[in-house]
């Protein structure tokens, strides 16, 4: 029996046991009632999914659930910001019901684990694209920002690079694999609690959706400053540093996207508590390179320039 659009949202979106004190009012009414902390400021980020652009045709709907969300947790987290509240703009061929129950766990399961609360959204039929906004809240004045960066600061990445990039390759050759570049594919942990522990001493941030040469490009450029990175410094995975060496691609971990690690700058007297944040986390932080006044990126490799010929992921 077909669904109407209102049962659907009652049936799959209106289902979170979880409160929390930033939503006010949340699904049901014409509008949601949201009431950030006295003394925060909000953080407000839109992003979208469109099949056969940000994900391949016929996904598995709990993974896209979750990556939907996931990505935008990414940029509460490169802000600094505590995710408090999304609203889930979903369009869609038709209303399948196994395809909105898988969806709507992988969604559902992450806001919980990160206590986030669907406050909201929209229901339409047409091709699937998936539209998340995510609200958060930080203290005024607080939220890491890509023009901060001084000469002289370090450069820093949590996690791994090129894991996300080497498991689009793998999702696409449909081996029916599962290894932990494609894991992290389809999964990559939002980096929120770094993001806010982070915030307290970075000059600079952004998430690796792109590639690192490119959103680390996007920092020096609003900083107006350079970079100089050592390509043996990057963190890789065993799979990552196997595909590279197989292949001979040692900038692939640069240039390949949808990481969704931390990219961020510290001053060097900030160095110091770096560390005992790192001692706190559960994700490892990696120096790849230092902020310098020339603008540009400039990547060594055994001490030689090496030209990226494809700085990351461009749409238009
Ligand atoms: P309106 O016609 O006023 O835009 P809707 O019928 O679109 O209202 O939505 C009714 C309620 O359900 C609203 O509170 C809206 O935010 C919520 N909603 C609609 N679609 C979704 C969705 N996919 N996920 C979460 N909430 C949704
Ligand atoms: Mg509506």
């Amino acid at each position: 029996m077909a669904l109407s659009e209102f049962d659907l949202i009652e049936r799959f979106f209106s289902r979170q046991h979880q409160k929390n004190r930033s939503v006010s009012l949340g699904i049901g009414d014409d509008a949601a009632v949201l009431s950030p902390e006295p003394g925060k400021e909000l953080v407000v980020s839109t992003d979208t999914l469109v099949e056969g652009v940000h994900f391949l045709q016929n996904s598995d709907p709990a993974s896209l659930g979750y990556k939907v969300l996931a990505v935008n947790l990414s940029d509460m987290a490169a802000m600094g910001a505590e995710p408090c509240s999304v609203f889930l703009a979903l369009t869609m061929p038709v209303a399948d019901q196994p395809w909105l129950q898988q969806f709507s766990d992988g969604f559902l399961s992450l806001a919980e684990r990160f206590s986030v609360v669907l406050a909201g959204g929209d229901t339409t039929q047409g091709p699937l694209v998936i539209t998340v906004t995510i609200i958060g809240q930080i203290s005024a004045g607080k939220a890491m920002l890509r023009s901060g960066a001084k000469a002289g600061d370090r450069v820093f990445v949590t996690g791994t690079v090129g894991d996300g990039g080497l498991g689009l390759i793998e999702a696409k050759s449909e081996t029916g694999e599962s290894t932990e570049s494609l894991e992290k594919y389809l999964r990559p942990e939002p980096r929120v609690q770094a993001g806010q522990k982070l915030a307290r001493i970075a000059s600079a941030c952004i998430d690796v959706s792109d590639g690192l040469a490119a959103d680390l490009g996007h920092i020096l450029e609003r900083s107006e400053v350079g970079a100089k990175l050592e390509l043996e410094s990057l963190p890789l995975s065993t799979s990552v540093k196997r595909y590279v060496d197989l292949h001979g691609c040692q900038e692939f971990p640069l240039i390949s996207g949808d990481d969704y690690e931390l990219c961020f700058t510290v001053p060097e007297d900030c160095l110091d508590q770096l560390q005992a944040i790192k001692a706190e986390l559960g994700c490892d932080i990696t120096e790849i390179g230092k902020i310098v006044a020339t603008p540009g990126l400039v990547v060594t490799r055994a001490g030689k320039e090496i030209i990226l010929n494809k700085p990351g992921f461009e749409h238009f």
